[in-house]
């Protein structure tokens, strides 16, 4: 289905849906029209026909009946940090969620219900208000619904799990209007499906969310070793994946070191190597589980800190503002062999801009689950590689694309079944197939073709009906 453009709506149409319609409504004419259609990634600078935002789940419906009688593409938004600029149109319909914000909490039920347009920002106070957790993602502006119906992975996830593991149910309007609770006893089928590919079966006007106790202290540490010990740390690395408690959650990266004047111990505008982790346990057990790191070659440069879960929520927030060009790849590895630690040394040097590569330890709570429980795939594997670059210049789009994807080539041999869609610059076909395997594939095809046959919802990476 194409969209029609703007020509489509005229005062006539806008009146009318004023008549059905609480929130916002913004067109091209309007001052706010700008601010309204920026996303988080400054390379999808795009224009849609009309921004609504909704007040109500009344609002969701009166929204997705305009954009289909006008036969406008719509765009769902929630936090609008879409890698692949989803949440943005040219022409279409943008359905910003961005009012449907609140969090409540039930602190007997362990419970938070957020809007569809909430900030993990907005879960994260709320919950630790009352001593609660949900494990959520790195960033407070990052948009609960989005991270939440890729899969969700961030600081706590070998912990309590990935985010889908904690959600308990979703109230979705869909394709046809009608208003519709998923859970493992309503609609099993179809909670599912939005557990990992659920940007494409409707617009979720709130999440039910399980919340865990969690004392709310993060122990935090960053060691930092020159290039040529990327073997000796990578191995180091790998084996304490194999043994760390559930309450260690760590990132292996390979990038450039950062230029800090008089900061001893910095390598900077140097390939170095980075292991970063969060320990969510008691303090008194951090010296013993990190030990294992301290194995390998000696770090030129250790910072640790404690810090409330909150201030490590947020550090994140100013460093990854709205408004640079971003790409990012991913995919799943059993180990890093010495060739493929090499390349990603020379890869890094030879970035266009600020490029590194991660490898990310899963395991935990997150393997504890079978695969088949949901349609996110890749649970099982041990690690995950993901490299990502920033810049800001336009004509430097395609040499940092080229950066990624050639990144991913030096793993690609070595690829495990299945792709978090959410690090995914990428999209179309090969890439959903990749994704979610053929066999998930063709139920979570059997699932559109049930909620949303005329693929309404294609600004994802698309299930086709
Ligand atoms: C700075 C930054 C940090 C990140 N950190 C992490 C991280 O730590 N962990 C992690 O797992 N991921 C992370 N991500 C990736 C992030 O999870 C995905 O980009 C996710 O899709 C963003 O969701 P959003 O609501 O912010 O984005 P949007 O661009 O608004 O939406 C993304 C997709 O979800 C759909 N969608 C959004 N809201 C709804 C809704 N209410 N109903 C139905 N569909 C909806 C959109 O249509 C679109 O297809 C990060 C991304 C960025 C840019």
């Amino acid at each position: 289905m194409a969209s029609s453009g703007m020509a489509t709506i005229t005062p006539a149409h806008l009146e009318q849906l004023r008549r059905s319609f609480r929130g916002d409504i913004i067109d091209p004419g309007s001052p706010a029209y700008d601010d309204a259609r920026r996303v988080w990634n400054a390379m999808f600078d795009r224009k849609p026909a009309l921004v609504v935002r909704p007040t109500s789940v009344a609002d969701v419906q009166a929204a997705i009946r305009f954009g289909r009688e006008r036969d406008l593409e719509i765009a769902v938004r929630g936090g609008a940090h879409s890698a692949v600029g989803h949440s943005t149109t040219n022409g279409g319909l943008i359905v910003d969620m961005g009012r449907m914000n609140t969090v409540q909490v039930d602190p007997q039920r362990r419970l938070a219900t957020a809007g569809g347009g909430a900030l993990l920002g907005h879960l994260d106070i709320a919950a630790q208000e009352h001593g609660l957790v949900c494990p959520v993602g790195v960033v407070g502006h990052t948009g609960v619904a989005g991270l939440t119906l890729g899969g969700g992975v961030g600081r706590l996830q070998r912990h309590f799990g990935l985010t889908i593991d904690s959600l308990r149910a979703v109230q979705l309007v869909t394709a046809d209007g009608q208003v519709v609770r998923a859970s493992r006893q309503e609609e099993p089928d179809l909670f599912w499906g939005l557990r990992g590919a659920g940007a494409n079966f409707g617009i979720a006007t709130n999440l039910e969310l399980d919340l865990h106790p969690f004392g709310g202290t993060l122990h935090r540490g960053v060691h930092v070793w020159p290039a040529a010990d990327v073997h000796e740390v990578w191995e180091t690395f790998r084996d304490w994946a194999a043994s760390a408690p559930e309450t260690v959650s760590a990132i292996f990266t390979v990038g450039i070191g950062e230029t800090e004047a008089d900061d001893p111990g910095t390598i900077a505008n140097e390939p170095v190597v980075i292991v970063s982790y969060n320990h969510s346990g008691a303090a008194t057990d951090v010296e013993r589980d990190i030990a294992p790191l301290l194995a390998g070659p000696r770090a030129t440069k250790v910072t640790a800190t404690s810090e409330p879960y909150l201030t490590a929520q947020g550090s994140s927030d100013l460093t990854l503002a709205w408004g640079s060009r971003t790409a990012i790849l991913g995919g799943y590895v059993r180990d890093c062999s010495p060739a493929v630690l090499d390349a990603f040394v020379e890869h890094v040097e030879t970035a266009p801009a600020e490029g590194s590569i991660s490898v990310t330890m899963l395991g935990g709570a997150i393997g504890r689950r079978d695969d088949a429980d949901a349609a996110f795939t890749g649970r099982a594997h041990p690690f995950d590689v993901s490299p990502d670059t920033s810049w800001a210049d336009p004509a430097e789009d395609e040499a940092n694309l080229a950066w990624v994807r050639d990144a991913m080539a030096i793993v690609e041999p070595d690829l495990l079944p299945g792709r978090y869609i959410n690090e995914l610059s990428d999209e179309g076909p090969d890439v959903t197939a990749a994704a979610y395997g053929e066999a998930k594939l063709e139920r979570l095809r059997a699932l559109k073709r049930g909620w949303d046959p005329a693929n309404v919802f294609r600004l994802n990476h698309n299930i086709a009906p």
